[in-house]
């Protein structure tokens, strides 16, 4: 998943905000150009705390309802966005037709070759560095290197025997 910025992509039909408190900061100045340029929009917020947070059927139905050519701008902390990520593209948005920007802290789970455990592993937004230090499995207490293999049944990395 990328960390990119938002990035304000022009000439589509319409466009489709999704996000929280934080993600509508991290979203505000695509919002802006869309304001500025007299397009029309759609904004969803989900709110702070789990208690008047969308759910996630209503946020399936919204983005069902979509016409092609709308575009996707969601931001959200890192573990709800995977979810809407994985929502978005059981629904048919693309990877061109959707931007996904996360935020705060990182989860990476971490799948122990041994004993097929998982581990979570909180990786700092401000690291760009993909490569994870080697992590003991909260399981089995193997010494594990992540490897870059990712299993999508797992939703994790497959972490291997560390070289000794
Ligand atoms: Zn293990």
């Amino acid at each position: 998943m990328n960390t990119e910025k938002a990035t304000f992509i022009p000439d589509k039909r319409k466009y489709l905000f999704l996000t929280d408190q934080k993600g509508l900061v991290i979203l505000q100045h695509v919002i802006d150009a869309v304001v500025e340029s007299n397009l029309p929009f759609e904004l969803v917020f989900i709110g702070g705390s789990s208690e008047d947070e969308t759910p996630q059927t209503d946020v399936s139905m919204w983005l069902s309802q979509q016409k092609m050519g709308n575009f996707l701008y969601v931001s959200l902390q890192w573990d709800k966005l995977d979810s809407i990520k994985r929502l978005a593209e059981d629904i048919g948005f693309s990877n061109e037709e959707a931007q996904y920007i996360g935020y705060g802290e990182k989860k990476t789970n971490v799948f122990c070759c041994r004993c097929h455990g998982i581990t979570v592993v909180r990786e700092k937004e401000t690291s760009e560095e993909k490569e994870l230090p080697e992590i003991r499995c909260k399981h089995c207490d193997l010494l594990l290197s992540v490897s870059d293999h990712y299993s999508s049944l797992r939703d994790a990395y497959l972490g291997y025997v560390a070289k000794l």
